[in-house]
């Protein structure tokens, strides 16, 4: 069994849970420990108990411990991201790529650690200096999906680290792996004990008694809309600090004047890669009439090259869904929006390999209406919806008119209609002529609308949200 991480301690629990391989049921990659409440309390006194040390201890010694984590991950990335591929079910090379982002976001925030610095300005009243300086947080608690195992924990612990605060860490219960491998890593690094820890187990258990710990100082969350809304409703009862990144239903706007083949790229890159489990993905095509039907006759012919096989196997494009459940969600909504009166282009069956698994064909539905609720409910698969727009700023109405606003996309070759949506698009991250997924570690990540709730992540900007700022004035 894998153990959870208190305390500078590997600690066992009397309750397991398998990590099963999506690419193939009978694939049991290992046994992870399942934390109790008290072992989740233990956790979070050990972070508190540990915090007035690393709150005042040595920043070269916390930038050496964080280039030893990017370092090792960085140099494990292959076998690391077998081990993704393997637990979550995206493909070996966008697992690896997952892996040495998350390394790049160590390597990142090692020097952030050293680069941290204050303002000094001068009174209004004469005689007086102020200083505006960032203090940590805190303990921080870090609450993950399944969908990225590794990145998402990463972009998380490293500046919660980084800006010196103490962190407990509770993965998404489908992919310990990864998360626990991290801590392994972590573990070796040089961290004072307790700084870091690892709990491992379920949301309704672990989560639930982190995010209503007295003791937790800031709560980090990724995950669904709902799971976001009963952190919030927890963290807000105590006054802690809060940070949601939750759905998308993102749009991909392609209109007549695009480049058809970079349109088609970003659209099968956007919605169907990584199974199309990705908050960014782009599950709404918004597509010009002009266009129109030359883009969804390329997408069948492009859909039909794609490999759906074992997440590990080379040349496959498409890996399983994560799971039986989500497999059963994709495969709902596939069937409602039939009912509604969309028509399938291409795909939405389920298929079968040479081993068990959860592999479905990527869907491209058609006749698709804005009020259907394949257009306006994230999916979380490969299922992607077109509709169709007028002109531009009929697309852009229809982009905008979303619960959600994480990216949002737009394929066009004039300058005026990019111009004008940065500047009018709903969402926290645009992406022109560029897929909705695939963003850069070193600069802010986050939406709006129900996609986000609260300060940035990633890049500087993370500062906001591990650190917490005081303001001093010293008179002569
Ligand atoms: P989820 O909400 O089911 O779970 C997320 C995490 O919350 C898990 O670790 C889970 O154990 C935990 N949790 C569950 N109940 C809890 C509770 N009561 N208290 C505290 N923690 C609890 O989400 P998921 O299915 O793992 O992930 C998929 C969702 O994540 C999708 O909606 C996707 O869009 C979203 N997502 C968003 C981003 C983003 O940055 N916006 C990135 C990736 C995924």
């Amino acid at each position: 069994m894998k153990p959870n991480y208190i305390a500078g301690e590997w600690v066992a629990s009397t309750d397991a849970r398998p990590n099963i391989n999506p690419s193939n049921t009978a694939d049991v990659i290992g046994l992870y420990a399942q934390a109790s409440a008290a072992q989740t309390e233990a956790a979070v006194a050990a972070a508190r108990a540990a915090f007035p040390g690393v709150a005042s201890g040595s920043i070269q010694a916390r930038t050496d411990a964080l280039e030893r984590i990017a370092a090792e991950i960085l140099a494990r990335k292959h076998e690391l991201g077998n081990l993704l591929a393997r637990e979550e079910g995206k493909t070996l090379p966008e697992a690896v790529g997952e892996v040495a982002r998350a390394g790049q976001i160590f390597r990142f925030f090692a020097g952030e650690v050293v680069r941290q610095s204050g303002e000094r300005l001068s009174s209004v009243r004469p005689g007086i200096d102020v200083e505006i300086t960032r203090e940590p947080v805190g303990v921080v608690a870090i609450i993950s999906p399944w969908n990225f195992p590794i990145a998402i924990p990463a972009w998380k612990i490293a500046p919660a680290l980084a800006y010196g605060n103490c962190v407990v860490f509770k993965p998404a219960e489908l992919v310990p792996g990864s998360a626990w491998a991290l801590a392994d890593i972590i573990s070796r690094a040089g961290l004072p004990a307790g700084m870091f820890n690892l709990v491992m187990g379920p949301g309704s258990r672990v989560g639930q008694t982190l995010i209503s710990h007295p003791d937790v100082n800031a709560v980090s969350f990724t995950g669904s809309v709902g799971t976001g809304r009963r952190v919030m409703a927890a963290v807000a009862e105590r006054f802690a600090k809060v940070q949601l990144e939750m759905g998308g239903k993102n749009p991909l706007i392609v209109l007549d004047d695009a480049d058809l083949a970079r349109a088609v790229e970003c659209a099968v890159q956007g919605s169907y890669y990584s199974t199309g489990q990705r908050c960014t993905a782009s599950s709404r095509l918004i597509v010009q009439r002009g266009i129109l039907p030359k883009f969804v006759a390329a997408m069948v012919e492009r859909l039909k090259s794609l490999r759906v096989d074992d997440a590990c196997k080379p040349g496959t494009d498409l890996g399983p869904v994560v799971d039986a459940a989500q497999l059963e969600q994709d495969l709902a909504y596939i069937a409602i929006g039939r009912d509604e009166g969309a028509r399938l282009a291409f795909g939405g069956e389920p298929l079968k390999r040479e081993v068990e698994g959860f592999y479905l064909e990527p869907a491209l539905f058609v006749d698709t209406m804005p009020t259907m609720r394949i257009a306006l409910e994230e999916i979380f698969g490969p299922v992607a919806c077109v509709l169709a727009a007028d002109d531009y700023e009929h697309a852009l109405v229809m982009a905008n008119d979303s619960e959600f606003g994480l990216s949002a996309g737009l394929c066009t070759t004039s300058l005026k209609y990019a111009t004008h949506f940065k500047r009018h698009a709903q969402a926290g991250m645009i992406m022109v002529n560029t897929p909705t997924a695939g963003v850069d570690y070193h600069v802010p990540f986050g939406g709006r609308k129900g996609s986000s709730y609260g300060p940035r992540e990633q890049g500087r900007y993370a500062a906001e949200f591990y650190t917490t700022v005081k303001t001093a004035y010293t008179a002569a």
